[in-house]
């Protein structure tokens, strides 16, 4: 309807790049309230919403993603606002298109997991997830977003009631889990065999975002790529997590609280790394690239650059020849500071 390339036309062509962590960052930025999470800064505060889109835009994002994470009727109750919830979720969309028409971005709408389903009581459990759904799928189509981003879902049985909601309005679907354990979904199916049985239901798109960085998602990747024929996603967190603590939940410092979700910065990876992590997944065969929750504008950036891109952020990508202590002798200037520094202690 914008003349714009879809989705999967995109994908057909080569690597997508997508920026998401739009809680996090908005929540960081003193505009929405951790704990709830819920996104009322698109009512409160559009005009910094469409900042953060325009600034992954910026950098290289392809989608821009409609903010009604958590902007469903079960999360809005929490927060006492559920008369604002259609509002809500067609103000989001209109923000994100805003911003993408300055570009030749697509929009997503976006479903979230929504702490209903119940894998030992589907049949009821279904019911109320399946409502939910649906309207936000609705309000999202009329507003005419492109596809449906459904993530951080643990269940096989909710990602096809995602599945099924975004069919009935015949758009494309990405759908991805959030690893919470080794191996399997909440419902037991490793994460390999949920996404193919997704994919063998009509998904598009299918794979892994959030919980785990770089580190700990890309062996799980593998192995969804190998059983997967379809277009994969992959968005970790830009978070060190290690073999010991695989998922940014665990992630923790010695002497200090745990790190999730408000006191990650120590585990940040760098944006180098991000960039390592974009060219390792597009040559693991990964179709659509992104990075959740703790994202900014610079990890994105990066990652377009590995990808081979000049976005237009890339106007003021690092130029360190152009720093004094970067100019020739680097190190020796670091040593220098350093004897300068025991001389005086
Ligand atoms: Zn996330």
């Amino acid at each position: 309807m914008y003349g714009k390339t879809g989705i999967l036309e995109r994908l057909q062509k080569g690597t997508v790049l997508g920026a998401e962590g739009y809680v996090f960052e908005l929540e960081r930025r003193g505009y929405l309230q951790a704990g709830p999470f819920v996104p009322e800064v698109v009512l409160e505060n559009p005009e910094v919403v469409k900042a953060l889109h325009k600034e992954f835009l910026n950098a290289g994002a392809e989608v821009m993603l409609a903010l009604t994470y958590y902007g469903h009727r079960e999360k809005m109750k929490v927060v006492g606002r559920e008369d604002d919830l259609e509002t809500l979720n067609r103000v989001a969309v209109r923000l994100a298109q805003e911003v993408a028409a300055d570009g030749d971005a697509l929009v997503a709408g976006n479903l979230s997991n929504a702490g209903v389903y119940d894998h030992n009581n589907p049949e009821e459990s279904s019911k109320r997830l399946r409502a939910i759904y649906d309207e936000q799928v609705q309000w999202a189509y009329e507003e005419g977003i492109d596809f449906v981003i459904a993530e951080t879902l643990s269940s096989l049985g909710e990602a096809l009631i995602a599945l099924e909601s975004i069919k009935k309005f015949d758009l494309p679907a990405m759908i991805t889990f959030i690893p919470f354990s080794p191996r399997k979904t909440m419902d037991g199916y490793t994460y390999e065999e949920a996404c193919k049985i997704l994919a063998d239901n009509g998904a598009e798109i299918v794979g892994l975002n959030c919980g785990r960085g770089p580190d700990t998602m890309m062996p799980l990747l593998e192995r969804i790529r190998d059983k997967v024929d379809g277009y994969i996603a992959a968005q970790p967190v830009p978070y060190r997590t290690t073999n010991e603590q695989h998922s940014f939940h665990f992630l923790q410092e010695p002497g200090h609280s745990m790190g999730f979700p408000i006191a990650l910065d120590p585990f940040t990876h760098t944006r180098h790394e991000m960039a390592d992590f974009a060219a390792q997944a597009k040559d693991s065969g990964v179709n659509y690239i992104g990075i959740c929750c703790g994202a900014g504008p610079h990890h994105v950036r990066a990652m377009a650059e590995a990808l081979g891109r000049t976005p237009p952020a890339s106007r003021y990508s690092p130029a360190m020849d152009k720093h004094p202590m970067f100019q020739e002798g680097v190190q020796e200037r670091i040593q220098a500071l350093r004897a300068r520094w025991a001389a005086e202690e």
